[in-house]
């Protein structure tokens, strides 16, 4: 096993992952850029080492800048959390060159799932069902239009480097369609450097359901269950449940399958998850998938008793996993709400600024991940991400009413949030019904 990892993230899921190096009997050294000197990540770690200034840019995706802070540290691994550098597959390249263990899948499976036009493509000769679409990346106008009558309006324009809901586009007919291609390359070269688009079907009201894998270097994959994370302003989720009221055990079997299928075909090892969109025919669909942790993991966590950031740090040491799919038991109800410093009455825009009042709830059923408290100066650099409040219940409405309870605990002043909406959310008769869709917060919240 490792004896020191280095993280390079910052906020709760830094100190997520070093709290699962801690239980392990790793050594951590946190990465700060000039904006988080003070961060909490930083005073969590055994040490710190200074990558640079504020801008995620000269920092926390400067690579140069990380690889030198293991080495100087003399950290063996390095875990990237999600963001950031989380699925740069010449990052993990360049760790490997420098003899330091990417904690993660290889550079070639984050490659292959990475470039999302053409991931679809991996998957449909895998078997797995994706949504109809175009056949890899649309090269021409003309090329665009003839699928898109195949396909049938409405159609989505997605940037195959896209990521973190950003890059979508929704086109209703033919005469949006030269424009939005046009719209939609210059916003992808901007944002992810590549203006490689890919047509998909639009799909009405379809909910998020995703399958967590984790996968070994020993050839062993086994699957968590789901999460559903229909909930979203955007496109991008506010608030994950698992397991997800909409499956059966014969749907959830059946997507665990497509779901391990889509991993064998890269040879994935590590966590990662499997993204689909389920339609109201009980059909599933590939969208994408996430080669790194993600946010929600908690939720999984909550219902299997299995750390999978642990997990993950043993799969990199090269452990095989300590348990098989037999040994995978859901139990009970968990609900993870994502406290933003954002105003929901002001279409989610993000609410910099100084904490001045923070207290955390606790108490039966409670889990809070989070890298702020009293004073922390929400920066404007980065996601707005304060804390993730997880509850657990037997079922799902005890969980809803210990979420309920956990949200009037929450003290926190001085920044805009997300926790009345969320508080909002747990009386909806809707929500408490379990009738989600990804079109649910905008059909109820201005602005979403
Ligand atoms: P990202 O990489 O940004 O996460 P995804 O492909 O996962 O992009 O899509 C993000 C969200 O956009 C989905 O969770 C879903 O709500 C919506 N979406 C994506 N593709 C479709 C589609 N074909 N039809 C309807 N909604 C979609
Ligand atoms: P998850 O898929 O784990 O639920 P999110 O979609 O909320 O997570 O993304 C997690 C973080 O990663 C967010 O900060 C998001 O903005 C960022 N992110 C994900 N993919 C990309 C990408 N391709 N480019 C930039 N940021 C991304
Ligand atoms: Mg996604």
């Amino acid at each position: 096993m490792f004896k020191k990892i280095l993280v390079a993230n910052r906020g709760e899921i830094a100190i997520r992952v070093m709290r699962a190096a801690r239980e392990l009997g790793i050594k951590t050294v946190a990465v700060y850029s000039e904006a988080d000197r003070d961060a909490l990540h930083v005073r969590y770690a055994d040490e710190a080492f200074p990558i640079g200034p504020a801008p995620a840019v000269h920092s926390y995706l400067h690579i140069p800048n990380i690889i030198n802070a293991a080495v100087q540290t003399g950290a063996e691994a390095i875990h990237p959390g999600y963001g950031f550098l989380s699925e740069n597959h010449r990052f993990a390249d360049v760790c490997r060159i420098w003899g330091i263990t990417f904690i993660g899948p290889s550079p070639a499976a984050i490659e292959r799932m990475g470039i999302k036009a053409q991931a679809r493509e991996t998957m449909r000769a895998a078997g797995v069902p994706v949504v109809p679409g175009s056949p890899g990346v649309v090269t021409s106008v003309e090329e665009a239009e003839r699928l898109a009558a195949e396909i049938g309006y409405p159609v989505l324009v997605k940037a195959s480097g896209g990521g973190g809901g950003r890059g979508i586009r929704i086109v209703e007919s033919p005469d949006q369609l030269a424009e939005s291609l046009e719209r939609a390359r210059r916003e992808a070269l901007s944002a992810f450097g590549n203006g490689d688009l890919y047509l998909e079907k639009y799909l009405r009201n379809p909910r998020h359901i995703e399958i967590q894998v984790l996968a070994d270097t020993h050839g062993h994959i086994v699957t968590l269950g789901e999460r559903e994370s229909s909930l979203q302003r955007r496109r991008q989720k506010i608030l994950e449940e698992a397991p997800s009221t909409a499956l059966t055990p014969e749907l959830r079997a059946a997507m665990s399958q497509a779901a391990v299928a889509a991993a064998r075909a890269v040879e994935y090892t590590s966590a990662g998850t499997i993204e689909f969109l389920l339609d109201d025919q009980g059909q599933f669909y590939f969208m994408e998938m996430n080669t790194r942790i993600q946010v929600e993991h908690a939720v999984t966590e909550m219902v299997t008793g299995i750390d999978i950031v642990k997990e993950q740090i043993r799969i990199a040491a090269g452990e095989p996993l300590s348990f098989d799919q037999s040994q995978v038991e859901l139990r009970g109800w968990a609900i993870e709400c994502r406290i933003n410093a954002e105003d929901p009455d002001q279409q989610f825009r993000p609410s910099p600024g100084t904490v001045t009042a923070w207290e955390l709830p606790a108490g039966p059923g409670v889990r809070v991940d989070s890298g702020a408290g009293p004073g922390t100066q929400v920066q404007p650099f980065y996601d707005s991400l304060l804390a993730k409040l997880v509850t657990w219940g037997r079922d799902r409405d005890e969980a809803i009413a210990r979420m309920r309870r956990a949200l009037d605990e929450f003290v926190i002043e001085g920044v805009k949030t997300t926790r009345e909406l969320h508080r909002r959310l747990m009386d909806d008769p809707d929500f408490q019904a379990g009738r989600l869709s990804t079109n649910f917060l905008a059909e109820r919240v201005p602005g979403a």
